[in-house]
C-alpha cells in the first residue's frame, strides 16, 4: 500500500494530524469540508487554510493516489469513463452515468479480481490488489467533480431562463440529457466496477462510512449498492452492520452445474449456501435483494432455466416441493456485454423478454437493466484497464 493520503483518512485522522501540527483544531473540519463538500482537488485550492499550512499539506501528504490517465465520453456525453493509475502502476476504471435527475458513479474496489467469472472482463487480470478506502473514495469525488463541471457547461440545467413555471424547457423528460436537478455531487453509488467488494471488506466498507459521513460527503446509505459475486460469509457480516445499503448478489444460474461453470466461486459457495445467507440477510435486515442475472446466448436464458431460477427464488426446495418462504427479492437481467475473446454471445432481446415473462407469470419481480457505454466499454464487465498491457 502505498502512503496514506488524506482521502485515506478519517476525520479523526485529519484532526491527529492537525494536532501533530500544532495547528488548531478546526483546521481539520476545514480540510475536511474542502475534501468532501468542495471538492477541492489540490491543497492549493483550499483557500480557508493560511498559506503556509496549504504548502505543508502540498509537500507532506498526498491528496490521493489516484492518478487520471484518461477519460472517454459516449456520444451522448451522458457516461464517462475515467481511467487511473495507482502509484504502483496498477490501474482502475470509473464510470459516471448522467441522468436527468441523478447521476450514478460505478466504482471499483480493486485492481483486477481474482474470482474468475468467465463472462467477466476483469476477471481475465487476475487479481492485482486491494484499493485502500481513499482509493475507493476518491473514485466517488472524481466522479462528483466530473458532475459539478458537466453541469457548468453551456446552458444545461438551466433552461430557458424565462419566469413562466410552465416553461419548464422541456427539462420533465426523463431521459432528456439536461440535468432537471442542479445535484451537489452524485447522488447514487455502486460498487459494481472492477473486483469484489466483499473480497476487500475492511477497505470497501470503510470507504462507504467515508462516503456516508454526514460531516462530509453525507452520501445515504439507501443511495449506495453493492454487488457481490456471493461470498455468504461477506453477506452475513454486512447483515450485522446495520446500514441499509442495498444488496446485489450476482446469481447468473438456477443449478449449480452451470452456477459453477460460469462463476468458479460456486464451488466454494453453492446455491443453497449463498440462498441461505441471503435469507438471512433479508431475516436480519427486513430488506430486498436484487439478484443479478446476465444473459447468455444458449448457456442460461431459456424458458426452463427462467421456471427453474422463479422456483428457487419463490422457496421450492432441491425436491421440487413448495416448502420454502419466497425471497423478499427482485431480478435484474442484465443483457451480455461482450468481451474480446469470450466464447460467449449475448441472448437476443426477445429471449430476454421470454424469460422476463416467465419470471413474472411466477410471481418474481424482474426487470430488465438500462445499458449505458458498451460504445467506451464502460458497461457491466467491460472494465479491464484498457492501459494494463
Ligand atoms: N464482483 C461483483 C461486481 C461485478 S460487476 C459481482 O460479482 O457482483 C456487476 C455485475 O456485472 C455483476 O453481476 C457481474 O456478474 C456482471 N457482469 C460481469 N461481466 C459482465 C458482462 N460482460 N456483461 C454484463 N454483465 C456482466
Amino acid at each position: 500500500m502505498p502512503n496514506p493520503s488524506l482521502y485515506d483518512m478519517t476525520l479523526a485522522d485529519v484532526e491527529a494530524l492537525m494536532r501533530g501540527w500544532g495547528q488548531p483544531p478546526f483546521r481539520a473540519r476545514q480540510i475536511y469540508r474542502q475534501l468532501y463538500i468542495n471538492l477541492a482537488d489540490s491543497p492549493a485550492s483550499m483557500t480557508d487554510l493560511p498559506l503556509a499550512l496549504r504548502e505543508r499539506l502540498l509537500a507532506e501528504v498526498p491528496l490521493g493516489g489516484l492518478r487520471l490517465v484518461r477519460t472517454q465520453q459516449s456520444a451522448d456525453g451522458l457516461t464517462r469513463k475515467a481511467l487511473f493509475a495507482l502509484p504502483d502502476g496498477a490501474v482502475v476504471e470509473t464510470v459516471l452515468m448522467l441522468y436527468a435527475d441523478r447521476a450514478t458513479a460505478c466504482v471499483s474496489t480493486q485492481a483486477g479480481c481474482a474470482m474468475g467469472c468467465v463472462f467477466c472482463a476483469t476477471a481475465k487480470l487476475g487479481l492485482l490488489r486491494n484499493l485502500s478506502p481513499g482509493e475507493i473514495v476518491e473514485q466517488a469525488i472524481w466522479a462528483s467533480r466530473e458532475l459539478r463541471a458537466w453541469q457548468g457547461t453551456g446552458d444545461r440545467g438551466q433552461g430557458t431562463g424565462t419566469d413562466d413555471p410552465q416553461d419548464d424547457g422541456g427539462r420533465w423528460m426523463a431521459d432528456s440529457p439536461t440535468p432537471v436537478q442542479q445535484l451537489s455531487r452524485i447522488s447514487n453509488l455502486v460498487f459494481m466496477g472492477m473486483g469484489e467488494p466483499l473480497a476487500n471488506y475492511e477497505r470497501w466498507w470503510a470507504a462507504v462510512q467515508r462516503l456516508h459521513d454526514p460531516q462530509g460527503f453525507n452520501m445515504g446509505a439507501r443511495s449506495m449498492t453493492v454487488s457481490t459475486v456471493g461470498l455468504a460469509q461477506g453477506i452475513r457480516r454486512l447483515a450485522d452492520e446495520g446500514m441499509p445499503i442495498n444488496l446485489a448478489i450476482s446469481l447468473h444460474a438456477p443449478d449449480d452445474a452451470l452456477r459453477s461453470e460460469l462463476m468458479p466461486i460456486n464451488d466454494r459457495f453453492p446455491i443453497t449456501d449463498l440462498l441461505d445467507a441471503a435469507r438471512e440477510y433479508i431475516e436480519k435486515t427486513g430488506r430486498r435483494v436484487s439478484f443479478e442475472y446476465v444473459l447468455l446466448q444458449g448457456r442460461n436464458d431459456q424458458p426452463h432455466q427462467a421456471l427453474a431460477l422463479a422456483k428457487l427464488l419463490r422457496g421450492h426446495t432441491a425436491d421440487g416441493a413448495n416448502r420454502g418462504v419466497p425471497l423478499l427479492c427482485h431480478v435484474n437481467l442484465i443483457p451480455w456485454n461482450p468481451i474480446p475473446g469470450a466464447p460467449l454471445g449475448r441472448s437476443e432481446y426477445k429471449r430476454i423478454l421470454a424469460f422476463q415473462q416467465v419470471l413474472m407469470d411466477y410471481g418474481v419481480a424482474c426487470t430488465v437493466r438500462v445499458e449505458r457505454g458498451v460504445e467506451i466499454a464502460a458497461a457491466c464487465g467491460q472494465l479491464a484497464g484498457s492501459m494494463q498491457n
